[in-house]
């Protein structure tokens, strides 16, 4: 079987596993990302991390096809980090494939995180059996993967698939990026406990009580367990949020005509309530016969769908 090294790269962790062309990770190991001491010493970490893995398998560096790499932010056609990927200071501006191929003689490709999953998603999970897919990670933002035609699509500098910064409202919620009114403002685990403490001084229930009170503690898996008991606050919250998100599908419904829409990331721990009310906005916002050829499905791959998918990335490339 072939076999390619996989790294996902985090903020605080970085992850990297020996994946097979069948979906197969072993070796998991995780090191710190040291994100603090600058982009050169993150690197370097990553480079410690590949050897270690070599070292584990006990096979040489060359029976490898190659090394994947998934990271936040963009990866230019050189190897080179472009930007968007403010959690990890000094990572913008480095070459990252030339230094790995002349330490180890490994090819590596690399692609932006959640371009990583959506590749991991479409070969081994909720993207099996088809060829055109859009993956939305809901999390602490908002990140997007796309692949059309069997492939992930990088756009030509890497940058594609920031569908999480899609202007869904004009002039409306601050997003993280500078600019408002972005989806990552309403569908992110972070804008869901905005709009949860910012309706709470208005709205009258037994969750908004707590919302007023204690606003810190609020959290979106609270916002979602007081959905599942029909709270008037936490279900303004989530329609408001699945209108949102719905928003930014319909505008990729009518640019790809994807076969499946992918919703993944913690705040899709609340499942199916989700799926159910974005099936009820998204055709509002386009066309009809586009909407019925496309299924709206939850992700299906676990917390190792990143380090998988970023192998995937090497074993497409390059076997
Ligand atoms: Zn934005």
């Amino acid at each position: 079987m072939k076999t390619a090294i996989g790294i996902d790269l985090g903020g605080t962790t970085i992850k990297g596993a020996i994946i097979g062309e069948t979906g197969v990770c072993t070796h998991i190991t995780r090191v710190p990302t040291g994100a603090d001491q600058g982009g050169r010493h993150v690197l370097s970490n990553i480079m410690d991390l590949i050897g270690e893995l070599i070292n584990k398998s006990g096979r040489d560096a060359s029976s490898f096809v190659g090394v994947g790499f998934g990271t936040p932010g963009f990866v230019g056609a050189d190897g080179m980090i472009l930007g968007g990927a403010e959690n990890l200071p000094g990572w913008k501006g480095t070459q990252v494939y030339a230094p790995i191929t002349e330490r180890f003689g490994l090819r590596v490709s690399g692609a932006n995180d959640v371009t990583s999953v959506a590749l991991a998603e479409l070969k081994f999970g909720a993207g099996r059996g088809v060829q055109n897919i859009v993956c939305f990670a809901l999390g602490t933002g908002v990140g997007g993967g796309i692949a059309t035609d069997g492939k992930i699509y990088k756009g030509t500098h890497g940058m594609a698939g920031e569908i999480g910064h899609i202007v869904v409202e004009t002039d409306g919620a601050q997003c993280t990026c500078g600019r408002k009114g972005c989806v990552e403002a309403y569908a992110s685990a972070t804008g869901i406990v905005k709009m949860a403490v910012d309706f709470a001084k208005t709205e009258t229930s037994p969750f908004a009580a707590i919302a007023h009170e204690t606003p810190a503690e609020v959290t979106s898996k609270m916002v979602y367990d007081y959905v599942a008991k029909g709270d008037a606050l936490a279900m303004k919250v989530h329609h408001r949020m699945c209108d949102m998100l719905s928003r930014a599908i319909g505008t990729i419904l009518d640019t790809l005509s994807p076969d499946r829409v992918i919703l993944g990331g913690g705040v899709m721990m609340a499942g199916d309530v989700i799926i159910d009310t974005v099936k009820t906005y998204t055709p509002k916002y386009c066309w009809p016969a586009i909407y019925e050829r496309c299924e709206i499905v939850i992700a299906q791959m676990g917390e190792d769908a990143g380090v998988l998918g970023a192998g995937a990335l090497a074993l497409e490339e390059f076997v």
